[in-house]
C-alpha cells in the first residue's frame, strides 16, 4: 500500500484511531524512518548552534516519531491482538535504532555544547537553557561520548532491553487472562457484592455459558483488577480469597509465560550499561536526571518507615483482636488473604459504612461532573463533551475539550473508562497524543493544542445501570486526570518541555496525587455524590465517616508501597545479578521490614512489577512517596488558604495553575515548586494526612 494513503502517516488534528488496523504499523513506521533518516542527514549537514538552526528541525524529527509513535504504542495498550504484538515486534527494532543514532549524534551534541559556552546563553530563556541542559546530559546518558565498540555494545542493549519490556508485558497480559474459575455453587460466592455477581456472571457469557445469570450463575472468577479485589475484599469463602490470591501473586512466574529469566537479564544488562556509562550501578544513571540522589530516595524510604512501622503492627493488632471478636477461627493464624477481606469488616463497623453499598452514590457520569466542576472552580476551564468530534478505537470512549475564560478551546482528551481484560491492560494511566508545541504547530499564529488519553479499568455499567464506583476508583480517575491537567494546562510553548515532558520524573506525580487529596475533601465528595437512581446526595453523615476514614491502615498502606520502593532500589543499587541472593531473596528480606505477617515465600510479585521492568520507573519507583509529600505539603496551601471559600480557593488555583501546571519541564521543579508555595517542601502535611504524626507523649 502506498505510503500516502496510510492513516498513520496523514496529517490529522486528531489521529484517525477509527481507522488504523495491525496492516498500517509496518508499512507506516519503515516509511517514517526513511524520511526521518533523510531530516536527520540533513540537520547533521546543515546544524548551527542556534535555536532555528539546531532545536526547531530537531524538535519536528523527535515529535514526528513520538506522535507516530505514541498510536502504535496506545494501540498496543488498550487493543491488544496477535497481529498487533507481532508487528511492533517486526518494526520496534527499526526504532529503537533510529532514536539511538539521534540521540547519539556527535553533530547535535557539539551544538548544543556550543550553545551552551556561548555568550549568547544568559539571553536564552528558562525553558531554552532547560532544553539544552536536558539534551546535553541525554545524549551523554545515551552513550554519545563512547568509543565505538562500547557504543555498539550499548545499543546492542538498549535493543535487548526494549524487546525484553515487551515480552514481559505480554506475559502478564497473557498469564492474567489464562486464570479463570468457573463457580456454580453460590454458596463458594457468599459475600460478594451484587456488581461482582453481574460481571463474573457476564464474563461466564462471554465465555459460552449462555444462560449465566448473576442470580444462578454460573459465575466466572478471574484475575482482573477489579474482580480480585473484590473477592479479596468481600468473599467469605477463606478458600478461594487464597487460591486467588496465590494465583495473583505468582502470575507469569512459570511455564512458558515465566517472567524470572527476564527479570535476571534486564537487572543484568542494565548494570552492564550503567558500568559502560561509567557508573558504580543503574540506580546512579536513573537518579541522574531525577530530583533525588540514590541516598536522598533511600534517606525519604527509611523516614516513612519510621513513621508508619508502628502504626502498622498496631493496625495488625487490631484486626486480629476484630477477627477473634468475631469469632473467626483463622483470628490468630490471619494471613495474606484475609488482611483485605478483615480490614473492610473492620472499616465497616469502625466507620459504619460500606464501600460496596457506596457505589450505587458515586455512579462515573455524576463523578466526571463533580470532578469538572472542581476543575473549573479552581483552574478557571470549562469541560465539555466533544463526542463525535474526533474519531476513537472503542465505542465507550468518550472525547472532551478544554475552553478557557474567553471559550476557545484549549486543549482535548480522550476518555476510555471500562475493563476490557481481553485487549487492554491492567491498571490506568494517563498519556499524551500530541503536545502543546509553538515548532510543531500548523497555523502560524497560534502553537499546536495538546491532547491526552485518559485510561481506566473501571466497572462497565450494565444494561439498568451506570458504571458504579468505589471511592478509591475515584481516587484513581482523579490521579490520572492530574496527569491529564499537566499537559492540558501547558502554558509552555517550547514542545520539548511542555506538559509533563521533560520533567524529572520524580515530580511527574505531583499533579495526580494533588488531586487525590481532593477526593478527602468534604465539599468535593458531597459535590459528585449522588445516588443513580433517586438523585439523592450522599447522607452528611456518610461523607464524613469516609473522610475519617482515610487515615485507617495509613502506615499498613505506606509500607506496601515502601516494599516495592525499597525493592526496586535495592535491585539496582547493591543487587548482583547472578550472586549468591536470588531477587526473591531481597525481597523476602524487604517483605520482613514492611510486612508485618510475611510474604508467602512463593510470593512471585516481581514477575508482575511492571512499573519497574516495563516501564518507566526503574530505580524510581520511589518517586510516587517522594512526589506523594510534595503533593500533600501543595493542597496544605489550600487548606491554608481556607478550603470552604471559593475566592480564596479560586486564587490559590490560578497560583497552582500558573506553576505547577503551566511551567512543565521549562523550570526546575523544586524552583516551580518555591514559586507556587514560597518555600522548600516538608512532609508534614503527608503524615498528618496518613495520621502518622508521632503524637507527642504527655509528661
Ligand atoms: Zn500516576
Amino acid at each position: 500500500m502506498a505510503a500516502v494513503e496510510n492513516p498513520l502517516l496523514q496529517d490529522f488534528i486528531f489521529p484517525p484511531y477509527d481507522v488504523i488496523e495491525p496492516n498500517h504499523i509496518c508499512p507506516a513506521i519503515e516509511a517514517l524512518l526513511i524520511e526521518l533518516e533523510k531530516d536527520l542527514d540533513e540537520l547533521e549537514k546543515t546544524v548551527k548552534p542556534t535555536w532555528p538552526g539546531l532545536v526547531v528541525p530537531l524538535e519536528k524529527i523527535i515529535d514526528r516519531l513520538s506522535v507516530v509513535w505514541g498510536i502504535v504504542n496506545h494501540l498496543n495498550s488498550v487493543k491488544d491482538c496477535p497481529q498487533l504484538r507481532a508487528t511492533i515486534q517486526l518494526v520496534q527494532p527499526k526504532k529503537v535504532g533510529f532514536q539511538l543514532k539521534l540521540r547519539q549524534s556527535k553533530l547535535i551534541y557539539m551544538a548544543f555544547k556550543a550553545i551552551r559556552d556561548s555568550s549568547d546563553w544568559e539571553n536564552l530563556s528558562d525553558a531554552r537553557k532547560r532544553v539544552v541542559d536536558l539534551k546535553l546530559k541525554e545524549a551523554v546518558l545515551y552513550g554519545v561520548s563512547l568509543e565505538d565498540t562500547s557504543r555498539e555494545r550499548f545499543n546492542e542493549i538498549e535493543q535487548e532491553l526494549e524487546k525484553l519490556a515487551q515480552q514481559f508485558e505480554e506475559n502478564i497480559l497473557d498469564a492474567t487472562k489464562s486464570f479463570e474459575k468457573v463457580i456454580t455453587d453460590k454458596k463458594e460466592l457468599e459475600g460478594l457484592p451484587s456488581t461482582t455477581l453481574s460481571i463474573t456472571a457476564k464474563t461466564a457469557i462471554d465465555k459460552g455459558y449462555e444462560n449465566a445469570t448473576a442470580e444462578d450463575g454460573p459465575w466466572i472468577i478471574t484475575l482482573d483488577g477489579p474482580i480480585y479485589r473484590s473477592v479479596l475484599q468481600h468473599a467469605c469463602n477463606r478458600s478461594l480469597r487464597e487460591e486467588i490470591f496465590r494465583a495473583y501473586v505468582t502470575r507469569a512466574s512459570d511455564g512458558p509465560l515465566n517472567n524470572t529469566p527476564i527479570i535476571e537479564r534486564v537487572l543484568e544488562l542494565r548494570l552492564e550499561k550503567a558500568k559502560l556509562l561509567g557508573f558504580k550501578n543503574y540506580a546512579e544513571v536513573s537518579l541522574e536526571m531525577k530530583m533525588a540522589t540514590v541516598d536522598k530516595a533511600k534517606d525519604l524510604i527509611y523516614k516513612l518507615h519510621e513513621a508508619s512501622w508502628g502504626s502498622a503492627i498496631r493496625d495488625l493488632e487490631e484486626l486480629r483482636d476484630y477477627a477473634r471478636e468475631k469469632g473467626a477461627q483463622e483470628a490468630n493464624d490471619l494471613n495474606q488473604w484475609d488482611i483485605n477481606f478483615w480490614s473492610e469488616r473492620l472499616r465497616e463497623s469502625r466507620y459504619d459504612f460500606d464501600e460496596e453499598e457506596l457505589r450505587p452514590y458515586f455512579p462515573l457520569p455524576k463523578v466526571m461532573e463533580g470532578l469538572f466542576n472542581l476543575t473549573k472552580k479552581l483552574f478557571g476551564v470549562d469541560i465539555e463533551p466533544a463526542d463525535g468530534t474526533a474519531p476513537v478505537w472503542n465505542k465507550d470512549v468518550s472525547f472532551y475539550q478544554v475552553k478557557d475564560s474567553s471559550n476557545a478551546p484549549i486543549a482535548y482528551f480522550y476518555f476510555d473508562p471500562y475493563s476490557r481484560p481481553s485487549e487492554k491492560r491492567g491498571g490506568a494511566w494517563a498519556d499524551l497524543v500530541v503536545g502543546r508545541s509553538g515548532v510543531c504547530s500548523s497555523d502560524n499564529t497560534r502553537p499546536r493544542l495538546p491532547i491526552t488519553n485518559i485510561v481506566c479499568n473501571l466497572t462497565p455499567p450494565t444494561k439498568d445501570k451506570p458504571s458504579l464506583m468505589t471511592i478509591r476508583e475515584v481516587e484513581a480517575v482523579f490521579h490520572e486526570f492530574g496527569h491529564a491537567l499537566q499537559h492540558l494546562l501547558t502554558k509552555q510553548d517550547e514542545g520539548l518541555v511542555s506538559g509533563n515532558q521533560g520533567i524529572e520524573w520524580d515530580a511527574v506525580e505531583i499533579p495526580s496525587l494533588f488531586m487525590e487529596n481532593w477526593c478527602y475533601q468534604r465539599e468535593t465528595i458531597l459535590g459528585i455524590a449522588k445516588h443513580y437512581e433517586s438523585g439523592e446526595p450522599l447522607p452528611e453523615n456518610t461523607s464524613l465517616r469516609i473522610l475519617r476514614a482515610r487515615t485507617f491502615r495509613a502506615g499498613t498502606l505506606l509500607l506496601r508501597q515502601l516494599r516495592y520502593a525499597s525493592v526496586d532500589l535495592e535491585l539496582h543499587s547493591t543487587y548482583v545479578p547472578g550472586g549468591l541472593e536470588s531477587i526473591y531473596d531481597v525481597d523476602q528480606e524487604i517483605g520482613k521490614r514492611t510486612h508485618p505477617i510475611p510474604l508467602l515465600p512463593e510470593d512471585r510479585f516481581l514477575c508482575s512489577f511492571s512499573h519497574i521492568f516495563a516501564d518507566k520507573y526503574a530505580a524510581g519507583y520511589y518517586s510516587y512517596q517522594w512526589a506523594e509529600v510534595i503533593s500533600a505539603d501543595a493542597f496544605s496551601a489550600f487548606e491554608e488558604a481556607g478550603l470552604e471559600n471559593d475566592q480564596s480557593l479560586r486564587e490559590m488555583g490560578r497560583k497552582f495553575r500558573e506553576t505547577i501546571l503551566a511551567l512543565g519541564g521549562g523550570k526546575a521543579p523544586n524552583e516551580v515548586f518555591l514559586e507556587f508555595r514560597g518555600r522548600e517542601p516538608t512532609p508534614h502535611a503527608f503524615l498528618r494526612y496518613n495520621g502518622l504524626l508521632p503524637t507527642i507523649a504527655a509528661t
